[in-house]
């Protein structure tokens, strides 16, 4: 049974769908079987792993709006050797359409249920938004990896993300947790990024994951390409603290 992780923040370009991209490729290099769950209307991460959006015939909008099911509407990455559940601007529409649907909040867990046992990862793109998206993601899921830049106002965002993940945790789905905090776009050269950093690990603890992914302009130019960047350029920094983070994340799972 595939365990489901949730990459969400709602602040917007922190390095969330940098990350669902690369920990699948990642992860699929390490023998996995992996389904990239795109669940932002900007389709980032469709166009990442080196799918078309504007040419989709069944999208993780159909999936949600019970108009169609996961295995259909699942693409596979050439690029990255794991599947995609993709997304675009029809994305958009479905949280009002939702609004007349019974159990809004469960779509995504009730449709996940037919594929669950085909993959060992499901990992889920969220959009920028605490959204009813975004709660979708976090009733299906067992747990969220939260990347983070090293800024001052990112501690201040957190919060409230964690304080959704808690009501969601004690009013809709008693699995979920916090996986980790992931440190993305890190610059050792800025003294804020070393203070927050630490900060981070003072309140946060082993929550917060070892490996550190640097800014890399290489994983900023793979997804112009349709390549996830641990693809793209294997030997780049930034491509081998993703890898290492797959590790990590894995090493992490085996003991809890
Ligand atoms: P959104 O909230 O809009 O969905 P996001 O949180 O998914 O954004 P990304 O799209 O992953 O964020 O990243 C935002 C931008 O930063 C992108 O242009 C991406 O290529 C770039 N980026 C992400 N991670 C890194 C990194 N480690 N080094 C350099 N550039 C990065
Ligand atoms: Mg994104």
């Amino acid at each position: 049974m595939a365990k489901i992780f949730c990459i969400a923040n709602q602040k917007g370009g922190v390095g969330k769908t940098t990350t669902a991209v690369n920990l699948a490729a990642g992860l699929a290099n390490l023998k996995q079987r992996v389904l990239l769950i795109d669940l932002d209307p900007q389709g980032n991460a469709t166009m990442g792993a080196g799918i078309n959006k504007a040419e989709l015939e069944s999208s993780v909008y159909q999936v949600l709006l019970g108009m169609g099911d996961v295995k259909a509407a699942t693409i596979t990455s050439e690029t990255g050797h794991f599947d995609v559940l993709p997304s675009n601007r029809d994305l958009a529409g479905a949280e009002v359409e939702m609004v007349e649907l019974e159990q809004r909040e469960m779509r995504l867990k009730q449709a996940l249920v037919s594929v669950i046992d085909n993959y060992d990862f499901i990992l889920i793109d969220c959009p920028p938004a605490l959204s009813m998206l975004t709660l979708n993601g976090l009733c299906a899921a067992h747990g969220v990896i939260i990347p983070m830049q090293c800024e001052y106002y990112a501690l201040e965002g957190l919060s409230d993300l964690v304080n959704t993940i808690k009501i969601v945790h004690a009013k809709m789905n008693p699995e979920l947790k916090v996986i980790g905090l992931l440190r993305v776009m890190f610059d050792p050269r800025m003294m804020l990024s070393q203070q927050v950093s630490s900060q981070l690990e003072k309140h946060f603890g082993d929550k917060v994951f070892k490996t550190i992914i640097p800014r890399n302009v290489r994983l900023a130019e793979a997804p112009s390409y349709g390549i996830p960047g641990v693809i793209f350029d294997p030997a780049a920094k930034g491509a081998q603290a993703y890898v290492e983070f797959g590790k990590e994340l894995l090493a992490r799972i085996v003991k809890t």
